[in-house]
């Protein structure tokens, strides 16, 4: 909800909250119905011309609730395609979200808190401090602007929750945004076709799990020693990662875990460290993404050399692993994995 505004948003309102809320306003029961088909699946927020609606409903409904997507404020494009949205909040705050064509499809990188408390060492976001979660709307209005940006395109769409913010500290309006994403009245987006990265909030990993069991799960690992891992990630102290893996482990899911691993030069990309990673993930159906360090100013971190992360990778891959190698798209832009901030831009 948010209370600088007047008006409840649409966008914060689930389809059984909706039809309640009309019906009580006099409405018929199909009409949030045909107000969540304009704004879903027509992503369109001008009241006005809806042309299956009567017009005096229509001007009724322009009344009852605030209509419009959260503003662009800023736009920037690598050249390549790849391109960041800075999104402006009702009380100031702001947010960033990506926009990545891959081959065959798009990927929507998608921020679930404005900062994030858990300050990771090698992370820009984490460097930016806390501000506060974002709404179920917050969430889902870098969706439907994202949307925008591709025009007609009406292929594949890859949701990744991998950009500001720690989602699962936020997990009761991410499980209301994942509903209204994932809902045949809603955006329709497969859950199959959604990720969820973390860090590692056990409770509510198990709770994601439990509400929405196609969602593919990423779990940021970073280091396979759990003091070195306690140093980079600080939330480790907290959530114990024997615990963590000895879930992953044991929990039957259909979709094999993704584990990222940022590779930091001097820090964590030793052979010994690729052998140590490989025996502790051993056993668990998973891939494993390694993303060679995105330089951020003002984190002492370097990227490793091509020649050290492909050791690194021949390592797992001589273990048996699956193993990728994210080159981050964005970097130009610093909108590449780790370097999302807005530095002295939220009041
Ligand atoms: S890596 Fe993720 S969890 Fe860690 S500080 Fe950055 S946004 Fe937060």
């Amino acid at each position: 909800m948010n209370v600088l505004l007047k008006k409840p948003w649409i966008l914060d309102r689930q389809l059984s909250e909706l039809n309640a809320e009309l019906v009580a306003e006099g409405f018929r029961d199909y009409a949030a119905r045909q107000v969540f088909q304009w704004v879903y699946f027509k992503n369109s927020q001008d009241v006005n011309s809806w042309s299956n609606i009567a017009k005096a409903n229509r001007q009724k409904l322009a009344g009852l609730y605030d209509w419009e997507l959260r503003p662009v404020l800023d736009r920037q494009d690598d050249g390549h395609g790849t391109r960041k949205l800075l999104i402006g909040l009702a009380d100031g705050q702001k947010i960033e979200t990506v926009l990545i064509p891959e081959k065959d499809h798009y990927t929507f990188c998608l921020s679930s808190q404005a900062g994030c408390p858990l300050a990771c060492a090698f992370c820009a976001t984490g460097a930016m401090g806390f501000r506060r979660n974002l709404t179920c709307g917050e969430i889902v209005t870098q969706v439907l602007s994202l949307r925008k940006e591709l025009g007609a395109y009406a292929g594949k769409l890859n949701l990744v929750f991998m950009g500001m913010g720690e989602p699962l500290l936020n997990y009761a309006n991410l499980a209301r945004a994942l509903r209204l994403i994932c809902a045949a009245d809603g955006l329709n987006i497969s859950p199959r076709h959604v990720t969820v990265s973390t860090a590692g909030i056990l409770e509510n990993l198990k709770n994601l799990e439990a509400d929405f069991p196609q969602v593919k799960i990423a779990f940021s690992l970073n280091a396979s020693d759990p003091q070195l891992r306690a140093e980079l990630m600080p939330i480790a102290r907290k959530e114990r990662l024997e615990d963590l893996l000895a879930h992953l482990r044991g929990h039957k899911r259909r979709q094999r875990i993704t584990f990222e691993y940022v590779l930091l030069a001097g820090i964590n990309d030793s052979p010994a460290q690729a052998r140590q990673l490989a025996k502790l993930i051993q056993g668990i159906p998973s891939k494993v993404n390694l993303i060679p360090y995105n330089a951020t100013p003002r984190l002492p971190f370097r990227r490793p050399t091509e020649v050290a992360v492909e050791s690194f990778r021949a390592i797992l891959l001589e273990k048996g692993l699956t193993v990728v190698t994210r080159w981050s798209k964005g970097e130009g832009i610093r909108s590449a994995c780790g370097q999302l901030a807005v530095f002295g831009g939220s009041s």
